[in-house]
C-alpha cells in the first residue's frame, strides 16, 4: 500500500497560520503530543481491563527522544496505535478539522492573551515547530503498521511501515527557527512544566542510579522517568499521611518553607474537581507568593494563572486544582461568567471557610498560633466576599497588646463595661505600632482600657469595613485623643486657669507651634498627666491615609496634622504665666519640643536647637 492524498483543505492552507499562531506558545506542541500518547496508552489499558485487548501490556512508558544529528524529536508510545483507516479518519479528517475549527474561531483575535492561551491545537500543533512530520504506528488490532508523512503542505503520503511493536511514534523534523527544541535542557524544562504529573510514565534519557551488588556500590544507567504518576491530589485523602502532603508541597515548590495546613478538594457533582490547596507561611512581601496555584486538566498542566477560577483573595494559597470541567478554550472574560467556574469558585470558598472554622472550633490554640499567617487571607476574604464574611465573622480574631486573642463577639464583651461611650456605642482602641504608642497605651491601660494591635497592610481597610458592618462600634487609634477623652463620656474636669489666663497660654503655644501642622488645644486634665502631649484626631488621620491610598498626592503630601494638647491643670502651665517674656518663650518651646520628641517628631534643626537649649537649662540650674 502506498497512497498520496490531499488533506481536505477548506478555504485556505492552514499550515502557515498554524506556524504563526500563538507565537509565544509554540512550546505547547510537546504537551499536546505527549497528552495524545497518554490518551492512547490509557485507552489500551482500558481495553485490556475490559478483556478486549489480550496479552501482556508490558512496559507502557512513553519515550521522548532527541536526535540532534537527524534534527528530530520523537514522541513514542506503546498505546493503541492506529490502523491505516484510523490514520485517514483521525489524522486527515478529525485532527485536521479540530485544528481548522480552532483557527477559524481565533484567527480574528489580535491579542493572543485574550484566549486563555493554553488551549492546544492537538496533533497539528506539531507544525508550529516542524516542517516535516512522520507518524509511524501499529494498531493493537492485528493489522499492518503504517507510516504517514506530511511536509506542512496539504499533501500527505501514507504507506506500509516496518514498525514491529504496538504503538505510535510521532517524529518531528524540527524547523530552522525551532532548533531550541533539540536542546536537552529545553525539553527537560518543558517536560517538567507540562508533564510532571501525567498518569503514564514519561521517559527522557537515562540517569545514573547507585545500586548495591554483593556489598559493593555500583553505578547503573536507568531510564529517567520525569513524572510522578500518582500525585497527592489524585489519591484518596484516607490513603495520605500529613507527611505525604508535605512532601508533595516540596515537590511543587522546592526550597519553600513547609505549609501550615491544607485542604484536599474532591467533588464529582455537579462538576469534577480534585486538588490540594495549601496555606503557606506568609512572608512580609506577600505579593511574590501570589498566583502560585497550578491548574491541571486530567493531570496535564494547563496554566498557573488561575485568577478567574479561584477567588482573588485565595490566590495567596498554593497548590493544585485539576478539573476537566473548566472550559479552557475561551476568553478570560467569558470564563468569569461561566456557570461551572462560578460553582467551582463557590465550592473552593466554602471548603476554605469550613477548614478554618473546624480548626477554630476544634483546635483553638493551634488556630491562634497560626493566626499571624492566615489573618491576611481571612481579612481579605471578608472584605471582598460577602458569603465568606458571614462565615468568617465567627472566627476572625483580634489580638490585644498583651498578646491575647478574642473573636469580635468576645472582644465586645471584654470591653463593654469600660469602653462604652455616652451614646451607648463601643470604642475599640487600636495601635499599629505599640512600641511607638507606648505612652498612649500606658495611659489607656491606666484607665482600665484595652488596646488591640493591628499590623497587616490590610488592617486599615479592615477597620473601616468592620465599623460599617458592626452596629454601634467605632475604632479609634490610641493616640487619637488624650486618654480621658478616648471614650466619649459625660465627665468634665474643671480648669484651674481663668478665661483670661487660658487665652494667654493659648497664644504662647500658638506662637511657638508649627502653624501648618499643629492645632493647640487646651484641656484641663489631671495634674499628674503630662503638661503637653501630641494627639492625632482619628478622622483627620484617616482622611490623609485614605487619600494616600487613592493616589491623591496633594492631600498625601500635606504635613501630618496633630493636636498639641496643653494640660491647663498641670502646675508647670500655671507657673509659665508668672515668668518673664524671654523665659516664658523658652519654656514653651521646651515643653512643645518634649512632646514632639516623645513621638519621634522632632527632627533636623529643631532637634539640634532642643539639645542645645536643654544643656543651657541644666547650666541655669547649676
Ligand atoms: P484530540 O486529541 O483533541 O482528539 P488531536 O489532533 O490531538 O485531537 O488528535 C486527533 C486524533 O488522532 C485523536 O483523537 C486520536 O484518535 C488520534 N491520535 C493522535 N495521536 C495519537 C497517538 N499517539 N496514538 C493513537 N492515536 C492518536
Amino acid at each position: 500500500m502506498s497512497e498520496k492524498g490531499t488533506i481536505a483543505v477548506q478555504t485556505e492552507n492552514i499550515f502557515p497560520i498554524i506556524k504563526k499562531f500563538l507565537y509565544s506558545d509554540h512550546e505547547i506542541f510537546l504537551r499536546e503530543l505527549v497528552s495524545n500518547a497518554v490518551d492512547a496508552t490509557q485507552k489500551l489499558k482500558k481495553l485490556s481491563s475490559l478483556g478486549e485487548a489480550t496479552g501482556e501490556l508490558g512496559d507502557i512508558s512513553i519515550e521522548v527522544i532527541v536526535n540532534k544529528k537527524e534534527g528530530t524529536l520523537t514522541i513514542s508510545d506503546k498505546g493503541i496505535g492506529m490502523t491505516a483507516d484510523e490514520v485517514r479518519r483521525y489524522i486527515n479528517q478529525v485532527a485536521f478539522s479540530s485544528a481548522q475549527e480552532f483557527l477559524d474561531k481565533y484567527k480574528g483575535v489580535e491579542d493572543g492573551k485574550t484566549i486563555i492561551g493554553h488551549f492546544g491545537l492537538g496533533f497539528y500543533s506539531a507544525f508550529m515547530v516542524a516542517d516535516h512530520v512522520t507518524i509511524r504506528t501499529r494498531s493493537w488490532k492485528n493489522e499492518p503498521a503504517v507510516q504517514w508523512s506530511c511536509d506542512g503542505s496539504p499533501e500527505y503520503t501514507l504507506e506500509e511501515s516496518e514498525k514491529e511493536s504496538r504503538g505510535t511514534d510521532i517524529i518531528l523534523h524540527i524547523n530552522g527557527e525551532s532548533k531550541e527544541f533539540l536542546r536537552k535542557e529545553k525539553i527537560d524544562e518543558l517536560l517538567n512544566k507540562y508533564c510532571r504529573f501525567l498518569p503514564v510514565p514519561v521517559v527522557f534519557g537515562t540517569k545514573e542510579e547507585t545500586i548495591e551488588v554483593e556489598g559493593k556500590e555500583k553505578k547503573n544507567k536507568v531510564p529517567n522517568v520525569v513524572n510522578n504518576t500518582h500525585p497527592a491530589w489524585t489519591r484518596k485523602p484516607a490513603e495520605l499521611e500529613d507527611e505525604d502532603y508535605r512532601k508533595f508541597y516540596q515537590e511543587l515548590y522546592p526550597y519553600s518553607s513547609a505549609p501550615l495546613f491544607w485542604i484536599h478538594l474532591n467533588v464529582d457533582y455537579p462538576f469534577n474537581l480534585t486538588g490540594v490547596l495549601y496555606f503557606p507561611k506568609i512572608k512580609q512581601n506577600y505579593e511574590v507568593q501570589k498566583n502560585k496555584i497550578q491548574l491541571y486538566c486530567n493531570q496535564v498542566f494547563v496554566t498557573d494563572e488561575v485568577k478567574e477560577i479561584v477567588p482573588e483573595w485565595l490566590t495567596l494559597l498554593h497548590g493544585v486544582i485539576d478539573s476537566p470541567d473548566i472550559p479552557l478554550n475561551v476568553s478570560r472574560s467569558y470564563l468569569q461568567s461561566d456557570s461551572n467556574v462560578k460553582k467551582i469558585n463557590n465550592y473552593i470558598t466554602k471548603k476554605v471557610a469550613e477548614r478554618l472554622e473546624k480548626m477554630f472550633t476544634k483546635e483553638r490554640e493551634e488556630f491562634e498560633k497560626q493566626w499571624e499567617n492566615i489573618s491576611v487571607i481571612v481579612k481579605y476574604g471578608m472584605l471582598t466576599d460577602e458569603k465568606f464574611y458571614d462565615k468568617a465573622s465567627k472566627f476572625v480574631l483580634l489580638q490585644n497588646t498583651d498578646g491575647k486573642y478574642f473573636t469580635v463577639e468576645e472582644y465586645k464583651e471584654h470591653i463593654r463595661e469600660l469602653q462604652t461611650d455616652k451614646h451607648d456605642a463601643l470604642t475599640v482602641l487600636y495601635s499599629q505600632n505599640p512600641e511607638e504608642h507606648h505612652v498612649y497605651i500606658d495611659a489607656a491601660k491606666a484607665r482600665g482600657y484595652d488596646v488591640i494591635q493591628v499590623d497587616t497592610i490590610i488592617d486599615n481597610h479592615f477597620i473601616s469595613f468592620l465599623e460599617g458592618k458592626l452596629e454601634k462600634v467605632q475604632f479609634k487609634r490610641v493616640d487619637a485623643d488624650t486618654a480621658d477623652k478616648l471614650i466619649d463620656k459625660d465627665e468634665t474636669t474643671e480648669s484651674v486657669l481663668t478665661e483670661e489666663e487660658s487665652k494667654q497660654v493659648q497664644e504662647l503655644f500658638e506662637q511657638a507651634a508649627d502653624q501648618q501642622a499643629a492645632t493647640v488645644v487646651l484641656t484641663p486634665l489631671s495634674p499628674e498627666d503630662n503638661p503637653v502631649a501630641i494627639t492625632r484626631p482619628e478622622f483627620m488621620r484617616r482622611m490623609k491615609e485614605m487619600s494616600g491610598y487613592n493616589g491623591m498626592d496633594f492631600a498625601a503630601s500635606m504635613p501630618d496634622q496633630y493636636n498639641l494638647v496643653v494640660n491647663t491643670n498641670h502646675p508647670l502651665i500655671g507657673a509659665l504665666l508668672k515668668k518673664e517674656e524671654a523665659a516664658q518663650k523658652e519654656a514653651v518651646r521646651q515643653l512643645q519640643d518634649l512632646a514632639l520628641l516623645s513621638q519621634g517628631m522632632l527632627k533636623g534643626a529643631d532637634l539640634s536647637a532642643f539639645v542645645k537649649r536643654s544643656f543651657g537649662l541644666i547650666g541655669d540650674q547649676g
